[in-house]
């Protein structure tokens, strides 16, 4: 056995537990989904309370981490729950079970190898379907100054949404920062935690 046991997925109790106790860290994907009102912390943590495992995904080097499946009312949720080797909850990320990737909550739809296409990629994290879209507005951050690129090309994930962006598209970004072609600037709502 070379997996080191803390690496393991973490168990269902320890999750309940650890999220009672608030001792739990969210990451930048669930940030996204209370700005885009998807899902909000309660449902994650009432969803957490009546859950159960329904998958284990192992990553090299990253360990593994417990896909669980909660109800917060009605509404199906699914949460990557992971250790993060420092005794705390990491929560992954949180989604709806839908269709194209979800028959049910519990059940993934099978995936002919005929209803494959050729490009279809699956998403580093979730593991979710790749569609093409061209983003409205793609926020970057650089040196703390915020930049909206309007109508780039991306792949997004239909299930946690994750974009992602070719290398091609980002060395046109990368030209068109270095140029300073700006077409102005916009408005941003911003919230002062302390
Ligand atoms: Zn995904």
């Amino acid at each position: 056995m070379a997996i080191a046991s803390s690496k393991d997925a973490p168990k269902i109790d320890w999750i309940k537990e650890k999220t009672k106790a608030c001792d739990y860290n969210i990451s930048e994907h669930i940030i996204r989904d209370f700005l885009t009102k998807k899902i909000t912390i309660r449902e994650i943590e009432e969803a957490i309370a009546n859950s159960r495992i329904i998958e284990i995904h192992t990553r090299p080097e990253k360990g593994s981490s417990a896909l669980v499946l909660g109800y917060a009312g009605e509404k199906p949720i699914h949460i990557m729950c992971a250790d993060d080797q420092e005794g705390r909850l990491l929560i992954l990320f949180a989604y709806v079970p839908s269709l194209p990737m979800w028959e049910d909550p519990v059940n993934r739809v099978k995936q002919g190898d005929k209803h494959m296409e050729e490009n279809l990629k699956k998403c580093f994290f979730c593991g979710g379907k790749i569609e093409p879209i061209k983003v409205g507005n793609f926020d970057y951050r650089l040196k703390g100054q915020l930049y909206v690129v309007k109508g780039i090309p991306a792949g997004l994930c239909v299930q946690c949404g994750e974009k992602y962006i070719t290398a091609k598209a980002s060395m046109k970004i990368t030209r068109l920062i270095e140029k300073g072609k700006f077409l102005g600037t916009q408005e941003a709502f911003i919230l002062k935690y302390a």
